[in-house]
């Protein structure tokens, strides 16, 4: 490719709109171009990056004896009507109507349309088990979607689904696919690591996220680790459940004034006592209706575990107006109240003597116990978030917590889908069964975005070469010095003859202006021909470690063939 042909326009700045790396590089050396909130343009070079990562998926998926079909974008309501999931699916769920007011949707996910295929198809034990997967376009209405690549609203996605006939056979094939995801991911130049998590929207019981671990913003999920290897999602994480016996010194139970203390530190400080006398009480909104949390005063909620203690689907925290609407109250007061639903978090079950909001401002009991002045709820669940240096599950080491950005996942679904929308096979006794199933995503475009985020630096992008658009560039310094043009040329030809993706830059351009462009587009090789061919030699350049030396133009040609030959 000529790089005066190549369409690409690279950006003097980075967009004002990109708070990431990856989105501002992306867009800045010509990869994408925003179409509409979270929906991109793939540019040449993005779509060779694209179908890199996804033929290395493909390759594996085959190998792990999954097939390839495509199934449609537009899905119709019955099927996630028999699924359960056209009530229940939040506001990502992107639906619409045809001509007839037929009610569709833009696929999310494929659980439903696949559930039904394999129930047309697969009707015997004899012809289990199976993994069919698809590379396509996903859309998700997004609440915040953001990031570029990295949380779009349309974005690539990997799906496969697999089908058996027992717990004991998917468990075989959720192994075989997290082999499959280490490969995959290894071969794109990223370091995963894999972390329990919650299953979401989606469902089942055991499920893995593939994180890229960074320590940038990018990181959207907090991922908490142990030397043991225990590593978790935060929405998953559980810790040893800190000393929870603690009990106070107060002389009896008592409403006592508490005046201005809106805040947990403000109420330690007016009644001289630590965070963990404290039962605080949140208010939620679960699915549109309120439910209260507890939980102690130096402990925080993690709302995807009261989803979950509760089984909703979306949640948020109360406004200033529903609480005093509920319960006649502000902030800093609040208290449980009979009728409501009421979770309580394991930390506060031991607790005695304690102080709690009782629903008047500027008050609180004091030396309360549950049985006597309050009732302990109903539900007692693990609903904190964990912190760092708390106490592993598993091996009882402290905790440590970083940032990742989910690449991929791997859900045991079990018969969530299967058993409501009866896809069934015959076993070996003739009897209706329904298939166990796994679900296992990737984020085609996540996982580009995600490489940009762990490979560059000031100057730009630096492709892992199995998935760099261009393998190589040469560059001539003077297009006008014909001895430099004819052994770039030269270089180039050999480059293209032995396979590797090459581009010389032919354009009439100060040297500075394409040294800049290589840097930013991020080839994983430069060959400069300059002044120095007079000796016989060019500069050889490695963007990963900016390393540079000057070779014999065959010498660097060999490096590159021999480093694309080895990709394969
Ligand atoms: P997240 O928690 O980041 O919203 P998810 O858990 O809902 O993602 P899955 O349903 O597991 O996502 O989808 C499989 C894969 O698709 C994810 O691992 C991720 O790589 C990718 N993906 C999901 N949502 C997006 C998005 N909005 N933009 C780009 N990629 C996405
Ligand atoms: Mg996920």
């Amino acid at each position: 490719m000529k790089m005066s042909k190549l369409f690409v326009q690279t950006l003097r700045e980075f967009p004002s709109d990109a708070e990431v790396i990856s989105h501002k590089m992306l867009v800045r050396a010509g990869f994408i171009r925003k179409l509409t909130s979270g929906v991109y343009n793939y540019l040449p070079l993005m779509w060779r990056v694209l179908k890199k990562i996804e033929n290395i998926v493909r390759e594996e998926m085959d190998s792990a004896g999954a097939q390839e079909l495509l199934m449609p974008f537009v899905q119709p309501k019955e099927l996630w009507e028999e699924s359960g999931r056209w009530g229940a699916y939040g506001g990502e769920l992107m639906r619409l109507k045809d001509r007839h007011g037929r009610e569709m949707c833009l696929g999310p996910t494929h659980e439903e349309i696949i559930t039904a295929i394999a129930r047309d198809g697969l009707k015997s034990y004899k012809q289990l088990p199976v993994n069919l997967y698809q590379i396509q376009s996903k859309f998700r209405d997004e609440r915040r979607p953001r990031f570029g690549l990295l949380r779009g609203r349309e974005f690539i996605m990997k799906d496969a689904y697999s089908f058996d006939t027992s717990q004991e056979g998917l468990e075989k094939e959720y192994q075989n696919m997290w082999n499959a995801y280490s490969r995959i991911f290894k071969r794109c130049g990223l370091d995963t690591k894999a972390v329990q998590s919650d299953s979401g929207a989606i469902g089942g019981s055991v499920s893995h996220e593939f994180m890229v671990i960074t320590d940038t913003d990018a990181g959207e999920n907090d991922v908490f680790y142990c030397e043991c290897d225990y590593a978790a999602n935060s929405n998953h994480a559980v810790s040893k459940l800190p000393e929870a016996k603690i009990v106070g010194d107060f002389a009896k139970a008592e409403i006592v004034e508490t005046p201005n203390t809106h805040s947990i530190e403000e109420l330690c400080e007016f009644l001289n006592i630590p965070a963990t006398l404290i039962v605080k009480t949140l208010v939620y909104i679960i699915d549109k209706k309120p439910v209260l949390a507890l939980i102690r005063g130096d402990k925080q909620i993690e709302e995807t575990k009261l989803l979950n203690a509760v089984g909703g689907v979306d949640i948020r925290i109360a406004v200033a107006a529903e609480i005093e609407e509920l319960l006649n109250v502000e902030k800093g007061f609040i208290g449980p109240k009979e009728g409501l639903t009421i979770v309580a978090d394991e930390t506060v079950r031991d607790l005695k003597n304690f102080v709690i909001g009782i629903n008047q401002v500027d008050k609180h009991g004091v030396g309360y116990n549950w049985g006597s002045e309050v009732k302990l709820p109903e539900t007692v669940a693990d609903i904190r978030l964990v912190e760092a240096g708390e106490l592993c599950p598993e091996c009882g080491k402290p905790l440590k917590v970083t940032r990742g950005i989910e690449v991929g996942n791997i859900f045991q679904l079990g018969t969530k889908y299967s058993k409501p929308m009866n896809a069934v096979y015959l076993d070996q006794n003739g009897k209706a069964q329904p298939y166990v199933m796994g679900c296992y995503g990737i984020g085609i475009s996540r996982t580009a975005a995600a490489a940009v985020e762990a490979h560059y630096d000031e100057k730009g992008i630096k492709w892992p070469l199995a998935i760099a658009p261009y393998q190589a560039i040469v560059i001539p310094v003077s297009t006008k010095d014909e001895q430099q043009m004819k052994v770039a040329e030269d270089i180039y030809k050999t480059l293209l003859k032995h396979g590797v993706e090459a581009v010389i830059d032919d354009r009439d351009e100060r040297p500075g202006v394409k040294f800049k462009d290589a840097d930013l587009i991020g080839f994983p090789y430069r060959i400069t021909v300059g002044k120095s061919i007079a000796d016989g030699l060019v500069e050889f350049k490695v963007r990963e470690t900016d390393e540079m030396s000057n070779i014999k133009p065959e010498d660097a040609a060999e490096i590159v063939i021999t480093a694309v030959s080895n990709l394969k």
